[in-house]
Formats: C-alpha cells, sequence, structure tokens
C-alpha cells in the first residue's frame, strides 16, 4: 500500500531490464549471436539490488515504488516479480518498433516514459537503476537516463546514508576502485545500485500469489507517439558487430602441489621472478 509521508518521497522509479541467465547462454558460432531460444530469463540480478533500494526507501520515507521495464512482452513476468516484492506499480514499455535499441535508444525511450509517469503520477524524487546488465554490460543505460532527464547522478552506489526530508538532499557511498566516495546531492536524483549494497527481500506466499493477477500497465509506441527516427534500430547509430568468447590458453601445471607442495610454489617463485613479476 502505498503512502506519502508529507515533505518524504512521492514517486521513487525502479528500472529493470529482462536478460537471459547467463549460466544458460551460447553463442551461435555461426552468427556470432546469443542463442535465446529455451534461455530462461531472470531479473537483471543488479536490479534486483535497485529495486530493494527503492522499497526501503520506500519503507522508511514514503511514497510508492513503480517498477519500469522496456522489453518483449514476455517481461510481464519480471515486473510481476517486482510487484511481488513490493513495487506499487509496474509499466512495460513494449512494441516490435522499440526492438533493436541500443543504450541511446533505450535511454531514450525510458526518458519519455519517466516523463509519462511523472505526468500521471506527479513529482519523481529517485530513480533506481542496476549498476549494469549482465548480457549488454555496458552500464550506460542509468546515466543516459539521468542525462536527459536533467537528475543528478550518483553511480555505483553501495550504501544510502541519508535522505534529508528539510532540504530534500541524498546522501550515499560510492564504490570506487580501491576507494569509497561519500557525496551528497539535491533530488530528484538518479542512483544506480551495486550489489553490496543490500540483500534483496523475498517475496511472502500472498504477495506471490496477489502479483499473479496484479495490473502490468503496457505502454506501446501508440500511447508514447515517439519519432520512429529516435528509436528501436532506427534510433540506434551503435550495433554489435561481433560477438565472441574470447579464446583461452591452457594453463600450466607447475610440480605436484599435492605430493610436493615447497617443490611447487618453488617452481612458481621460479616463474614469476624469470618473468619480472616478482623482484627481492
Ligand atoms: C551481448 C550484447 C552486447 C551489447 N553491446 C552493446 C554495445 O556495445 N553498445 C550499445 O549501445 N548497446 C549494446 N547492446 C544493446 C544493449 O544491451 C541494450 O540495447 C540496451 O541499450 C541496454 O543496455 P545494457 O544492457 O548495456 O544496459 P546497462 O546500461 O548496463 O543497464 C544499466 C541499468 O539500466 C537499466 N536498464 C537497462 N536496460 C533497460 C531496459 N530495457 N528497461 C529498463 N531498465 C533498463 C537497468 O536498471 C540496468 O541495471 C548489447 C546487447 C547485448 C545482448
Amino acid at each position: 500500500m502505498a503512502t506519502h509521508i508529507e515533505s518524504g518521497l512521492k514517486n521513487i522509479v525502479v528500472a529493470v531490464k529482462q536478460v537471459p541467465d547467463t549460466n544458460q547462454v551460447r553463442i551461435d558460432p555461426e552468427t556470432g549471436t546469443l542463442i535465446r531460444e529455451g534461455v530462461p530469463f531472470i531479473v537483471n540480478p543488479f536490479d534486483t539490488h535497485a529495486l530493494e533500494a527503492g522499497l526501503q526507501m520506500k519503507d522508511r520515507f514514503g511514497g510508492q515504488v513503480i517498477a519500469l521495464s522496456m522489453g518483449p512482452p514476455n517481461t510481464v513476468m519480471t515486473l510481476r516479480k517486482c510487484l511481488a516484492l513490493g513495487a506499487d506499480q509496474a509499466i512495460l514499455i513494449s512494441d516490435r518498433m522499440f526492438g533493436g535499441a541500443d543504450t541511446l535508444a533505450t535511454s531514450y525511450v525510458l526518458t519519455e516514459a519517466v516523463k509519462r509517469i511523472e505526468r500521471e503520477n506527479g513529482r519523481i524524487d529517485l530513480i533506481f537503476c542496476g549498476k549494469q546488465t549482465i548480457d549488454g554490460d555496458t552500464a550506460q543505460v542509468g546515466p543516459g537516463l539521468a542525462t536527459r532527464l536533467g537528475f543528478a547522478q550518483l553511480t555505483l552506489v553501495d550504501q544510502i546514508i541519508d535522505f534529508s526530508k528539510e532540504s530534500r538532499t541524498i546522501t550515499v557511498r560510492r564504490k570506487l576502485e580501491g576507494r569509497k566516495e561519500i557525496v551528497q546531492t539535491q533530488l530528484p536524483a538518479l542512483l544506480t545500485v551495486v550489489r553490496e549494497g543490500n540483500k534483496p527481500r523475498y517475496p511472502t506466499v500472498p504477495s506471490r500469489l496477489g502479483a499473479e493477477t496484479a495490473e502490468v500497465t503496457v505502454w506501446n509506441n501508440d500511447v508514447l507517439k515517439l519519432a520512429p527516427e529516435l528509436i528501436g534500430l532506427r534510433g540506434s547509430p551503435t550495433n554489435v558487430k561481433r560477438i565472441f568468447a574470447p579464446e583461452r590458453k591452457m594453463g600450466e601445471i607447475l610440480g605436484d602441489g599435492e605430493k610436493d607442495p615447497r617443490g611447487a610454489v618453488q617452481l612458481l617463485v621460479q616463474k614469476l621472478v624469470e618473468r619480472d613479476l616478482l623482484s627481492f
């Protein structure tokens, strides 16, 4: 049930992408594309943490959580999972015209959807995205969305430290390579989250059952009315030329670590010294 604590949060949008379960993904050696037939789909793992972050903000500061996804019609299943976990609304952007989108076209369509959500629901305070997806892996959609909307963008967030209703600022910790950074910004803001930030909750049996029949709003391009040259393949200047798994060299086994660990370590040290990777 959505609540609106005065001066708290009003609308929190969480962008979720449905992705193939990468444990089961194979690449067609002829075409170099992903074989998607028969592959089970899952919610992009980073997006489960984005949803949890959004739900925690709602639990503490009110507002409603709206899960938003662009994808094929079966993405309804992904959005039902979000509803089972506590999202108040779910919106699917789906139309053949949106297919084949690169990150530029994806962020454009999602931006227009967010603007429509705002027109229908009022102010949007926060948008949560995953850090990246496990299929496209570009990590561009969140920043693209923030830039187009003119929202402050806080990427790689692993902790939400504080939200002030009075100053309408949010303070977060960013997980960077080798260091952490604490930053504060004014709302509205878009956050991309890493996995370490929270532990996604499990749906309850009643919420799961309720979500089975809950409404998922579907917007096609008759609803969004976006120019064909800005969406889908036509609106995508980037395309993937080739996908391939890099060849792996066989590893070298040095000595017999079980029978003679000391000898194996000596051989390893010798190799490292030879390659100038270890100096004394
Ligand atoms: C193997 C592969 C390689 C690709 N390489 C490229 C490439 O090099 N350049 C390029 O422009 N496109 C590429 N694409 C296309 C690209 O994945 C998608 O078209 C789309 O733009 C999303 O990009 P992403 O998956 O990299 O998302 P990311 O930018 O990694 O996603 C970050 C976050 O944005 C949100 N998000 C992303 N997509 C959606 C969505 N559809 N609905 C709701 N929220 C979403 C999620 O919160 C997600 O965690 C590739 C696709 C595949 C399968």
